[in-house]
């Protein structure tokens, strides 16, 4: 069975949880793909040519200790920009998103771009302040050196880029159903996404 789950938004709404909780409780598989630039920022951090990088990503560039950090994000936002480097990672999520079994796919641009024929959509945001406190708690429990106002600029920074590009701007799609997670806590916006997602696969044409 192919059944494609898309789940687009900015960083630190929530995805990333959801994601793998909606991919753990149908058992799908889950592809982060904002670890895919992640580990292309990591490598143009090093030195390396973004096009190149992207072209030649290897399972080890996406196990790197540091792509979690708030400079790899920055990095990867900004070779995001680049279509090349979007061109050379396209195929790779199309072809897991079409994997037998049922697939999660959560970024910027799978509804409208990688998978604009998903069987569920979703959009999942959070108010700027809440994002800003998730990912400082989040890197503070790492033992980052970082503070508030610096999260919440990187985040500002990142979300303009994200969604002013040319190329695969972060936009809710058309058809995407809107999950604001700003005053729910992680179980309930969890169980809101599985229940969306629950209608599609029980629709008649996903049956048997
Ligand atoms: O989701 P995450 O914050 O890890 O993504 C890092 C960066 O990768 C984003 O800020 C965005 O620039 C880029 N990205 C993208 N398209 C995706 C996923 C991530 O452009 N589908």
């Amino acid at each position: 069975m192919k059944f494609t789950v898309a789940i687009d938004g900015p960083a630190a709404a929530g995805k990333g949880t959801i994601s793998k909780g909606v991919a753990a409780h149908f058992g799908f598989a889950h592809l982060d793909t904002g670890l895919l630039y992640r580990a292309v920022g990591a490598r143009v951090l090093g030195g390396a040519d973004p096009v190149g990088a992207a072209q030649n990503l290897t399972p080890d560039d996406l196990r790197g200790d540091n792509l979690r950090s708030a400079d790899v994000a920055q990095a990867a936002s900004q070779v995001a920009v680049i279509p090349d480097v979007r061109a050379a990672l396209l195929m790779f999520q199309r072809r897991f998103a079409g994997r037998d079994g049922g697939a999660v796919l959560d970024g910027r641009d799978i509804g409208t771009v990688i998978c604009p024929d998903a069987d569920v959509k979703l959009f999942v945001t959070a108010s700027d302040q809440v994002r800003a406190q998730r990912r400082f708690d989040e890197l503070l429990a790492k033992g980052a050196d970082i503070t508030l106002t610096q999260v919440g600029a990187d985040l500002t920074a990142r979300d303009a880029r994200d969604a002013g590009r040319e190329n695969a701007p972060m936009k809710q799609a058309s058809d995407a159903v809107l999950l604001d997670t700003s005053d729910m806590t992680i179980e309930a916006a969890l169980a809101a996404a599985i229940a969306v997602v629950q209608r599609a696969v029980s629709l008649p044409e996903n049956q048997g």
